[in-house]
């Protein structure tokens, strides 16, 4: 084999992304049985050695601040860590997953269920003491057999990335290859979370005792899944007209909603599909899959306008740039844009211009999002404080849980369980990258309304706009330089909470 050079492992690592990418969508599609990556991982051995972490990573040292060549270097590192990373933790992941496609819990009623079917399960329980009873059957499963699996995955992880000696430990390593400062974003969660605990606090008293008749000193987790599965409104997002609806309001943007045939909507139904939207990036920007199985509702619209997001993103890249601006880079990004059209279900104007929700029950709706948001967001910054001290070496193994618990049960006010503490963590801090999509999020709503006005997603110049300037340009920039060319000084928690103070007023 020729030496490795950056040209070459430019080409032959898209080669291999596209390679994983295409296995990917055509078994989650239903196309295929299974997806053979093994053999995949076998063919492009040599841009996943020793050979190219070490070209990546003196690339990476050489390249000077705050140019393209140290943005591509940086790129290719986190990519190489990250696909080095997963190789030795393919056998777990395949053990998991089979395990996860078969393990039941047995309900008290007698009734065997399927343990990834059992969350909506438990939302979808009315009675409170039969949902009690099935998520403690579902933690004593997980505490026995998918918390062990997990742990041993992180354990086996922290100690692969740290064995690379790139940085101390294996915060240092993600800081000084994502450039994201963990305690600058820790200290924004904390104080999120304390600003808006009264807020969060009174809200939720009054939609407990309202909508499932409990006190706040009793509300568990589970109580949480059942709050938020929010029914009552979901035939005003019928399954029929989803498609449709979303096709016309990029074209009424300014865009085709299939960037000139470069997305397909798959949206066929056959067996084996995932019930669930995904976007399937195969080749960037030429061919993208937007695959669903529509079934309606207000959880369905959501999801799709997500991918959607997703998809005009990578639909839209430029295709003269390289590789890693395709491709690669700050994954908050791309979570921002699907989070700006996912984020179209708190927006009156969107809402009454394409579903059914009419101007009565709009307001009622509002508030609600409101609540979920808030929700989400605290769970989400608790979420983030718990896998910082995971990743830090600072808590003993055997001390996470405790600590599980006290976190995401203050900022949520749901008492959670401790077995999930090890299965409830958003590999290689993905969670950071949503958070930060969050707050991106609403900076780019901000920026377009004052360019194109509150009704953004029905101007005509939004769309050009937004696939110029932001989708075109892949995730060459991260979310900060993004966020500061959109006139932010700095990405922050603010904007969502007069976003939330608004919905809960709506
Ligand atoms: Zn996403």
């Amino acid at each position: 084999m020729t030496a490795l050079d950056l040209q070459r492992l430019r080409a032959e690592g898209q080669a291999f992304m596209e390679a994983i990418s295409r296995e990917s969508y055509l078994a989650f599609a239903g196309l295929k049985k299974t997806a053979e990556l093994r053999p995949i991982y076998e063919k492009y051995d040599h841009v996943l050695g020793i050979e190219a972490l070490e070209l990546t990573l003196d690339a990476f040292r050489s390249a000077a601040n705050n140019t393209d060549d140290k943005r591509s270097a940086q790129s290719l590192l986190e990519w190489e860590i990250e696909s080095q990373a997963a190789k030795p933790l393919a056998e777990l992941d395949e053990r998991e997953i089979e395990w996860e496609n078969t393990a039941v819990i047995r309900s008290p009623d007698g009734r065997v269920i399927q343990y990834q079917a059992v969350p909506i399960e438990i939302a979808n329980t009315r009675d409170r003491a039969l949902r009690l009873a099935l998520d403690e059957a579902r933690a004593k499963l997980v505490k026995k057999e998918h918390g062990p699996l997990r742990l041993e995955r992180l354990q086996r992880e922290k100690e692969y990335i740290e064995s690379l000696d790139i940085a101390g430990d294996y915060n240092a390593s993600f800081e000084a290859v994502s450039d994201i400062s963990l305690d600058a974003l820790g200290t924004l969660c904390e104080r999120f979370l304390r600003d808006t605990e009264s807020m969060w606090e009174d809200t939720l008293a009054q939609v407990l005792k309202k909508s499932l008749g409990i006190r706040s000193s009793e509300a568990k987790r589970a109580d949480g899944l059942a709050l938020f599965r929010a029914s009552e409104y979901d035939d005003a997002f019928p399954a029929g007209e989803m498609e449709a609806v979303m096709r016309r309001q990029i074209l009424e943007m300014g865009i085709d909603p299939t960037a000139d045939g470069r997305i397909v909507f798959d949206v066929g139904d056959r067996e084996g599909k995932r019930s669930r939207a995904f976007c399937s990036p195969v080749r960037v920007p030429e061919e993208v899959y937007l695959v669903l199985r529509p079934h309606g509702g207000q959880s369905d619209y959501n999801t799709f306008l997500h991918e959607l997001g997703h998809a005009l993103h990578f639909g839209y890249a430029s295709p003269d740039y390289p590789f890693e601006f395709r491709w690669l880079g700050d994954n908050s990004v791309t979570e921002s844009y699907a989070m700006l059209f996912d984020h179209r279900m708190q927006d009156r104007g969107w809402l009454l211009r394409y579903t059914k929700l009419g101007t009565n029950k709009v307001g009622k709706f509002l508030r609600t999002a409101g609540v979920e948001e808030l929700h989400f967001l605290r769970r989400y910054c608790a979420k983030f404080l718990y896998e910082r001290a995971l990743y830090s070496g600072d808590v003993r193994w055997s001390e996470l849980p405790d600590l599980y618990v006290s976190l995401l049960t203050s900022a949520t006010g749901f008492e959670y369980d401790p077995a999930d503490a090890f299965v409830d963590v958003d590999p290689r801090y993905y969670s950071a990258r949503y958070l930060r999509a969050w707050q991106l999020q609403s900076v780019l709503n901000e920026e377009l309304t004052d360019r194109f006005d509150v009704d953004w997603f029905r101007n005509p110049s939004a769309g050009p706009w937004l696939a110029r300037e932001l989708f075109a340009q892949g995730q060459r920039e991260n979310a900060d330089e993004i966020a500061a060319r959109a006139g932010a000084d700095k990405l922050s928690f603010r904007p969502l909470i007069r976003k939330i103070e608004a919905l809960l007023d709506a």
